[in-house]
């Protein structure tokens, strides 16, 4: 499978700063409803047009973004660095809060605000739930959550919704199957959220210790999505439209033990997804580490790649949306 190309939609890109995005903070997919996610993925296809026919453009120039990790990234950190580069903004990366001044015993509130004032949007990835939204009461400039521990990781949500749509072509009655560590993983948490606002079927496939949060189901529930609970794959395997694998969440272990009665409980390789539909795909948020196969990688379904393409492009849109230029 490719990413397909599509015609340029000509959305309104430019000054627009009475757009409703203008200076508002990304904390939660809870913000979003499904006009907001069509225009997303509406300026998200322009983006990855414009990358397609001219590799960087100007809609950012002068305009800066303080990237703030206090918890290890690869694909949000860069992807946000590039976003902002290819639309001709620069970036204050601060990858190592061990060399600034949070390891001098610095508070969030001052680190945000200090940063606010050197930069015009702030993306901050830190280990505590809750955090991007304190971070944000603190400044005045918007603050984009890239996960705040085991609570949200709502700009995730978003390309993973792209994603499936521009895989698939549609998101409205597909069967979308969570594996992995639903406890503690971030991804999942928002993207079952995010897929509440579409007739979609939830699987969740997990080791007993690891479930979806008994309150997220409830949420869920009462907005009539279907959920189902497993602890093997092999019953719902052949009905799944997309199989999202995560990793054990190591990290969020209190018990080393415990970790490692579960980190290999599920390994999706070419045997396991003969079972599978072959009009599906396979997504993962990555990091991998041992849950699939390298060898599925040449398997058109594996889709894991093109979604950290795709998440490139969403991240274009959100910048450009909450800095007034679409
Ligand atoms: N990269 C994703 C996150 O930050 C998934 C993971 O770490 O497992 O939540």
């Amino acid at each position: 499978m490719t990413i397909q190309k599509h015609t340029m939609t000509h959305l309104p890109l430019g000054d627009h700063k009475t757009a409703p995005w203008y200076g508002k903070d990304i904390l939660s997919v809870k913000q979003f409803d499904r006009l907001d996610l069509e225009y997303i993925f509406g300026v998200a296809h322009e983006m990855h047009d414009m990358v397609d026919h001219i590799g960087t453009f100007d809609l950012l120039k002068g305009k800066i973004l303080a990237n703030l990790f206090y918890e290890p990234s690869t694909r949000t950190s860069s992807s946000f660095t590039a976003a902002m580069e290819r639309l001709g903004g620069s970036v204050i990366p601060i990858n190592e809060v061990k060399y600034s001044s949070v390891a001098k015993g610095e508070s969030l509130p001052d680190t945000v605000r200090t940063l606010e004032c050197y930069a015009d949007v702030i993306v901050l990835r830190h280990p505590e739930v809750g955090s991007a939204a304190i971070a944000a009461k603190a400044a005045r400039k918007p603050v984009i959550n890239a996960g705040d521990g085991i609570g949200e990781h709502p700009t995730q949500a978003l390309l993973d919704a792209f994603t499936i749509r521009e895989e698939l072509g549609h998101i409205d009655g597909l069967t979308v199957t969570l594996l992995g560590d639903l406890k503690h993983g971030r991804t999942v948490h928002s993207l079952a959220r995010l897929l509440s606002l579409y007739k979609v079927k939830l699987n969740y496939v997990s080791p007993d210790i690891l479930r979806m949060p008994a309150e997220l189901m409830d949420e869920l529930s009462q907005k009539g999505v279907e959920q189902t609970e497993y602890t093997t794959l092999d019953a719902c395997l052949p009905e799944t439209d997309v199989l999202y694998v995560t990793r054990v969440q190591k990290e969020r272990f209190a018990d080393e033990a415990a970790y490692e009665s579960v980190k290999g409980a599920y390994v999706i390789n070419a045997e396991v997804m003969k079972a599978a539909k072959q009009r599906m795909i396979v997504m993962h948020p990555l990091p991998r580490v041992g849950e699939i196969d390298p060898a599925f990688d040449e398997d058109p379904r594996a889709a894991y790649f093109r979604q950290m393409e795709y998440g490139l492009y969403v991240r274009m849109a959100l910048l450009a949306m909450v800095l007034g230029k679409a």
